[in-house]
């Protein structure tokens, strides 16, 4: 059923709203929707008939933001105020990237090497996720200009080695452009999905695909079965792309020309041209076997058999991932079914006869290697249109599910971002003596108390058999099914008694409440690692307080009166800081409880050893 909507500004009316793919790049990014006619996935151009931009933003004094092949002239003329290899940086700390810096020829603060990356242009500062969001607002305008219809939905990929702060920054990038982020979804199942891998409901396959793009590699073992992908292993190297093969030949013309390192780093403009002819060399020894051109007016060269020599070592180092992956998937050569090249760098012909070489196999090249993660995405987002409704949807668990533990702390069993169908289970136990129920209760949040998360189901598991404190055994389970519903089971294992309940995790959640419980959970980490301190401490005194207390009761005439009186004093101070004090004095005033208890403790051991060790007869 097709929806059609009046734009209330102006009147109009306004087609059906269309999801887009973005492959959001390292080097370059795109768009690609589904062709309304030919329903065939297509990277949407300008009428330049380019579909790249490059992800390269440039601030001129003014603060006037351009973002692509205009920001890209200035990388010679303006390195500082040029930013490119933004991607590198996402969700990274200052000490992540340093190593690098000298990379990268804009200023990289280190203002705090535990604290999140922060760029310096001119007098302001930008953060990693800020800068991507000016790529994708570029994205989406443009979009917006070739379809003549807004475009506000849209899949993004990320790499599969991202981890979920890298995936949590690349959403509020979205967030930030304007875009509503359907999905973020993993660069290799896209790229098969491009080649219509995983479209058949019945099939099943293997596939390797291997990602060779500007400023990194990665190599990732899918298994396709009834239209879910599966990851069954990643390997790669995230500063290994084409960009280093760029950086072999300038270092090999570095050499000829006399241009020590020193000059280099103080000659930001200089190490731009020579990066900028580099590449083009290597570009042009894709298809021809001499390149010639100019740096600082003086003449380069490059062979390309001299250009695979130099790059050898490290098409070497992509094929060893490629084994590796191969072996933590448990899997043979023979048992790849499909091998998709992405990424511009695989256009280079010693990569692409390596990587065939390795595979003994003809490698998928036919879609354009730059194009395809994006042909992909887009192929996703008509699926999540409902415009392919033969197809599963890959989901994820929007937010983390856990349940409530001793002082109120949320405990995680199945995390944020776990791929559906999902299963957990863990142990718990009673903490009192003779407790004959325990009460489950389940969230869904990101913080570490469970009132700041939301309370999605609460029951009793009754009938636990009159146990001392910690002996019962109560698994409890989580199993997010195929249509995202949670069905919690606890179990005491000693008695079998069991419960369980049924909860549509994502009920009455719209996506700006996901987002609004993401976006707290980061503003406030600091905050609710300190609290999730403070609690700790405090059960783990309360417990002390209990243990202690009962031991005077049970073994009275056990201590000595100094030792009573010790005891008392330590007692004593705890319960003083108990509820108002913090972290750091609860855990003073229970070491030292400890201490004082310790020489009585280990006293009674040594006794009840002693009588264990008279009861038992050895034979
Ligand atoms: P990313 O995924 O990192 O954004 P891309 O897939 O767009 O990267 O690949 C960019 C890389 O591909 C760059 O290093 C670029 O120089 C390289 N590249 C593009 N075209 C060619 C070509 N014809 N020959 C060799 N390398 C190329
Ligand atoms: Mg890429």
């Amino acid at each position: 059923m097709a929806k059609i909507g009046i734009n209330i500004a102006t009147g109009s009316l306004q087609k059906q709203e269309m999801i887009v793919g973005i492959d959001l790049g390292t080097t370059n990014s795109l768009v690609a929707i589904i062709h309304p006619d030919t329903k065939q996935p297509v990277a949407l151009k300008e009428f330049d008939g380019l579909s790249l931009v490059p992800s390269i933003i440039h601030f001129d004094t003014s603060g006037q933001i351009t973002v692509g092949d205009d920001a890209r002239k200035y990388l010679l003329k303006e390195p500082h105020n040029t930013i490119f290899s933004i991607k590198r940086l996402m969700g990274k700390s200052y000490r992540d990237v340093q190593n690098q810096s000298s990379f990268f020829s804009y200023k990289i603060i280190d203002d705090n090497t535990e604290g999140l990356v922060k760029i310096m242009v001119g007098d302001k500062f930008y953060s990693p996720v800020e800068l991507s969001s000016y790529i994708l607002k570029e994205l989406k305008t443009r979009a917006e200009h070739i379809l003549k219809t807004p475009v506000t939905k849209a899949v993004i990929t990320v790499p599969a080695y991202f981890n979920d702060a890298q995936r949590q920054a690349t959403r509020d990038a979205g967030k930030l452009a304007g875009l509503d982020v359907l999905r973020i979804i993993n660069e290799p199942t896209a790229a098969s999905l491009a080649y219509g891998m995983g479209l058949k409901k019945e099939e099943t396959k293997t596939i390797a695909v291997y990602d060779l793009g500007g400023g990194t590699f990665d190599i990732s073992v899918l298994r396709i079965t009834g239209g879910i992908f599966e990851v069954l292993s990643t390997n790669g190297d995230t500063y290994l792309g084409g960009d280093d093969f760029d950086r072999q030949i300038l270092i090999h013309w570095c050499k000829e020309l006399g241009i020590t390192e020193d000059e280099l780093a103080n000659h930001k403009a200089l190490a731009q041209e020579l990066r900028l002819v580099a590449e083009e060399a290597k570009k042009v020894l894709s298809t021809s076997d001499e390149f010639i051109g100019s740096v600082a007016e003086q003449e380069v060269k490059l062979t390309k058999a001299r250009f695979e020599d130099m790059i050898r070592p490290l098409v070497q180092r992509t094929i060893d991932s490629c084994r590796n992956a191969l072996q933590d998937a448990e899997l043979s050569i023979r048992e790849i079914d499909e091998v998709v090249m992405v990424g511009g760098s695989t256009r280079v012909p010693l990569v692409k006869e390596s990587v065939s070489r390795f595979f003994n196999k003809q490698v998928h090249d036919s879609l354009d290697p730059d194009e395809v993660v994006a042909l992909g995405a887009a192929v996703q987002a008509d699926i999540l249109a409902g415009n392919n409704k033969d197809f599963l949807l890959l989901d994820i668990t929007p937010l983390s599910l856990g349940i409530e533990t001793m002082g109120g702390l949320m405990d995680v069993l199945i995390p944020r971002n776990s791929k559906i169908p999902s299963k957990a289970g863990r142990q718990y136990t009673t903490q009192k003596d003779g407790q004959g129920s325990m009460r489950i209760s389940v969230y869904q949040g990101e913080r570490d108390l469970v009132k700041d998360n939301r309370k999605l189901a609460e029951f009793n598991l009754t009938g636990i058999p009159g146990m001392p404190a910690g002996l019962p055994k109560v698994e409890v389970s989580f199993l997010v099914n195929a249509d995202g519903i949670l069905v919690v089971k606890a179990k005491e294992i000693r008695s079998g008694v069991e419960q369980s309940i049924e909860v549509k995790p994502q009920y009455g959640l719209t996506d700006t409440e996901v987002e609004r419980l993401l976006m707290d959970s980061i503003t406030h980490a600091k905050e609710d690692m300190m609290t999730r301190a403070l609690v700790e401490a405090q059960t783990e005194g309360q417990q002390l307080l209990e243990v202690t207390s009962q031991f005077i009761l049970k073994n009275p005439g056990f201590l000595t009166l100094a030792e009573q009186n010790e005891t008392e004093h330590a007692i004593k101070a705890l319960r003083e800081v108990m509820d108002t004090g913090t972290k750091d004095e609860i855990q003073a005033a229970i070491e030292k409880l400890n201490e004082v208890s310790r020489p009585y403790a280990e006293r009674l051991m040594d006794k009840s050893v002693q009588s264990a060790l008279k009861n038992t007869k050895i034979k």
